[in-house]
């Protein structure tokens, strides 16, 4: 039996996760078990939707056996399995993102590092963290062949024929000596407890007990026990009143993989026309991948508690594609399918809906909870005007809760609601400047113009705004002006307006154009400058332009 190559990208990461994530070797059972579960929920789909496997009674479980002597753990579910390609594609070389972009992300700190792997789509290979040789024992559902795939994590892997009497995956374990430790019951119990706990179908521990025997009597022989070690229920189906904080927490980083917890969560459970029940976070910190094209949407999708899909990127705007969380429908088909997905009414509905609930909820969190929400907008406020920019339905509400910098402090946030509670009678707009760098905004002479006169900017240097705030044109009905702009004047300066200033520089306009040529687009007399000479501002008119840099920004 030919021995093969792991692909060159595997053999890095192998090393890399080793070293990094060491500190932190006991995830690789949360890996196991978070696979084990995604072929038990595909099994279950299969079962319930496919012909050809609907006369199964199909209950699905993992079961997970310990030896201690033997140092072994062995970690089996009856879930879709693996055929001969499967093993040689997915545990031969890596599926996602790949090894550069984890290693980019490394941090240095294990335990934060820990997280990063199941994001990556590399889970499995942490089991070489713990063990010095592993076999996968695979037969995939609908076929009578089995598959052994066996490899010591270092020089490359083999695949040969074996023996499963069912569908489903056995992964052996054969520890090192100094990880006996997860052979034993208290230890991987707490584990599991600590990781998997939400995992929507029982786990059982199989393990020997010795029963106590008193001094002077014949020791009894130990005994094999059979005990369900995780709660194994759908927790967004359970009552808000009746679940925790840290319950919801718990369910988080099983969710999530996360151990931060989350910043806060939304439940909800609809009943009426539309019957469904929705559970989502927001994550303490912005997602690693927020900006990236190949993003790994957060939000799962189920039908009557069965999953149909974690790879949707359509079930909440892409704005909000920070969101984790499951949406749990009681009116879809369980055979809808992904193409149907798209434009199914049930789903669109939930969909609008989920997000109606969403901003409300950030907008409370404002009044209710000011840290958190300064928290939120460290994070989240760029994506917050991706809103502005691409959903109008809602465009009343993103207005609430995207925040600025602007001239009444510098240092802080400040909300629309409150710049116009600033705002005094003679004042007709609201205007703001928006340029490449903070710092330019802040000294830029129309901007000091502006303040002189006692009218307050936002100050915009996020690349983003140039495109967002042109979008936005007005708030509660006072218009939003860019100063740089001609129709900001709104009277402000006509006290500076002296014709007899402007003949004495006729002509110095066409003067300076002319010298600089191409390097400007159009020089313009104003009398909105105060003390500067000369202002430079952008004029960014090009929409094809900006439309594609803004695609790009949002990671498209
Ligand atoms: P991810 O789970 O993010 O895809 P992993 O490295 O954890 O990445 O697993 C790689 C792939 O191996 C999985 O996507 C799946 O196709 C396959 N796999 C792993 N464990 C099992 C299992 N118990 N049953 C079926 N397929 C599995
Ligand atoms: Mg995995």
């Amino acid at each position: 039996m030919a021995k093969k190559e792991f692909k060159a990208e595997v053999d890095k990461l192998l090393k890399l996760i080793i070293h990094s994530l060491y500190s932190h070797n006991e995830i690789f059972l949360r890996e196991l078990i978070s696979n084990a579960g995604d072929a038990l929920d595909k099994m279950k789909f299969l079962n319930l939707t496919d012909e050809a496997f609907k006369h199964e009674q199909f209950e699905g479980r993992i079961d997970i056996y310990l030896n201690e002597k033997e140092k072994s753990l062995i970690i089996s579910d009856n879930g879709i399995g693996m055929d001969e390609n499967d093993l040689n594609e997915n545990l031969g070389k890596i599926a996602h993102s790949g090894t550069k972009l984890f290693a980019e992300k490394l941090t240095g700190d294990a335990q934060k590092d820990s997280n990063l792997i199941g994001q990556f789509g590399v889970g499995f290979y942490s089991v070489f963290m713990v063990a010095h040789n592993v076999e996968v024992i695979s037969r995939k559902a609908g076929s009578d062949k089995a598959f052994k795939w066996t490899s010591d994590g270092q020089s490359g892997y083999t695949v040969e024929d074996a023996q499963r009497d069912a569908h489903g995956t056995t992964i052996i374990c054969h520890l090192n000596d100094e990880h006996v430790e997860y052979a034993q019951q208290y230890r991987v119990t707490s584990l599991i407890e600590k990781y998997s706990n939400f995992i929507a179908f029982p786990i059982f521990l199989h393990y020997e007990e010795q029963e106590y025997t008193p001094e002077g009597e014949e020791p009894k022989p130990a005994t094999m026990v059979e005990k369900q070690a995780n709660s194994a229920k759908a927790i967004w189906k359970r009552s808000k009143s009746e679940l925790s904080q840290e319950e919801y927490n718990d369910f988080y980083q099983t969710l999530s993989g996360e151990s931060e917890e989350p910043l806060f969560h939304m439940h909800t459970q609809a009943e009426g026309s539309l019957e469904y029940t929705t559970l989502f976070y927001i994550p303490a910190k912005a997602p690693y991948d927020l900006y990236r094209a190949d993003y790994r949407p957060g939000v799962k999708l189920y039908v009557k508690r069965v999953f149909i899909t974690d790879d949707d990127k359509e079930l909440l705007p892409i704005y909000l594609r920070f969101i984790r969380g499951v949406i749990d429908s009681e009116d879809l088909p369980l055979n809808v399918s992904r193409e149907i997905l798209q434009q199914n009414r049930i789903l669109t509905n939930i969909k609008g809906a989920s997000v109606k609930k969403i901003l409300t909820e950030i907008k409370k969190l404002a009044s209710d909870n000011p840290t958190k929400f300064e928290q939120f907008v460290e994070h989240y406020n760029r994506p917050m005007k991706e809103g502005l920019y691409s959903d109008f339905v809602n465009k009343a509400d993103l207005l609430e809760i995207v925040r600025f910098k602007s001239t009444n402090d510098e240092s802080a946030w400040t909300s629309l609601a409150q710049y116009k509670e600033r705002m005094n009678s003679e004042q007709k707009s609201i205007y703001y400047l928006c340029g490449d760098n903070a710092e330019a905004v802040r000294h830029n002479p129309l901007v000091q113009a502006y303040k002189k006169r006692g009218f307050e900017v936002l100050l915009l240097s996020d690349e983003m705004d140039q495109m967002v705030m042109p979008m936005v044109q007005d708030y509660q009905g006072i218009a939003l002006k860019a100063i740089n702009k001609a129709d900001a004047d709104d009277g402000i300066f006509d006290d500076a307006k002296d014709e007899e200033a402007i003949q004495a520089v006729e002509g110095v306009a066409e003067k300076l154009k002319e010298a600089l040529g191409d390097r400007v687009k159009e020089v313009r007399l104003s009398a909105r400058l105060d003390d500067a000479p000369s202002a430079v501002v952008s004029s960014d008119d090009d929409m094809s332009l900006q439309m594609s840099r803004m695609f790009q920004m949002m990671g498209q």
